[in-house]
């Protein structure tokens, strides 16, 4: 019991530390390294540092890519919302392998697809909109704007593969997973990106800024609400990260209980 307990307080001291050195260097807002610290603590109490590493992996690519491109102002802080959206699916699946640890490594499974899918949709938005020709919208096909979510590019789907790849392969040996568990993971991370780009394209929220008049992804543009435009107003960029994480940890899943 008392090694249990040592466990837990390591993890819930490493994802402060880790959280804590998020905000301080303006990576996250201070809900989002709340929320960043109990991912981290769930995924390391449940799973060591071998559960804790996709996450890791996901973060650290995450947050300093688009640093490498130089846009520091740019590259807004995260809120507990893009938090949750991105990582909380995996914390989920940790503590679903706490609850049925006979099937552990298939709930592992779920957590990497997630998080993969997570890195994969990031990456292909950093690379793809700094890197891609002639995007084209992915339901279509017409030509579309730079980084408007559901554009698709060559760059972008290169960058999603490698994003995905990256955290599967990295993650998988650690984590005691199988080829075909990594090859689950991997389907279902790349699947859900697919349907990040369609939901993007289709349901996605867009509203109309008042002030100067541009249609945007984001309720708030020119310090000021813009007014619903098109799509389902509720189904904003951090709820379809979510849907799609989790779309990606449920056909790992389901991969795995199936085959
Ligand atoms: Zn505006």
């Amino acid at each position: 019991m008392n090694e249990h307990w040592t466990h837990w307080l390591t993890a819930v001291g490493l994802s402060v530390f880790v959280s804590s050195i998020a905000y301080f260097k303006r990576w996250l807002t201070l809900p989002g390294a709340i929320a960043a610290a109990v991912v981290g603590s769930s995924v390391y109490g449940a799973g060591g540092w071998q559960g804790a590493l996709p996450l890791l992996l996901f973060f650290f690519s995450s947050t300093l890519i688009p640093r490498l491109f130089g846009k520091r102002e740019q590259s807004e802080r995260r809120e507990a919302g893009q938090v949750l959206a991105n990582g909380g699916v995996a914390a989920i699946c940790a503590w679903l392998s706490l609850c049925d640890p006979e099937r552990a490594t298939l709930w592992w499974t779920g957590a990497v697809a997630s998080l993969a899918e997570a890195a994969g949709d990031t990456w292909a938005t950093e690379f793809g909109t700094r890197l891609g020709k002639n995007p084209r919208l992915i339901t279509n096909w017409r030509p579309a704007s730079i980084g408007s979510s559901g554009a698709v590019s060559g760059a972008g789907f290169a960058a999603n593969l490698v994003g995905v790849l990256f955290i599967v392969s990295f993650s998988a040996l650690p984590l005691g997973l199988t080829l075909w568990q990594a090859f689950a993971a991997t389907v279902g991370a790349l699947t859900g990106g697919l349907l990040d780009s369609l939901l993007g394209a289709t349901l996605q929220a867009r509203f109309r800024c008042s002030v100067c008049g541009k249609v945007v992804e984001s309720q708030t543009h020119c310090e000021t609400r813009a007014t619903p435009a098109q799509g389902c107003r509720y189904l904003q960029n951090s709820e379809v990260n979510f849907l799609c994480s989790a779309a990606a940890g449920l056909i790992a899943c389901g991969l795995i209980w199936w085959g």
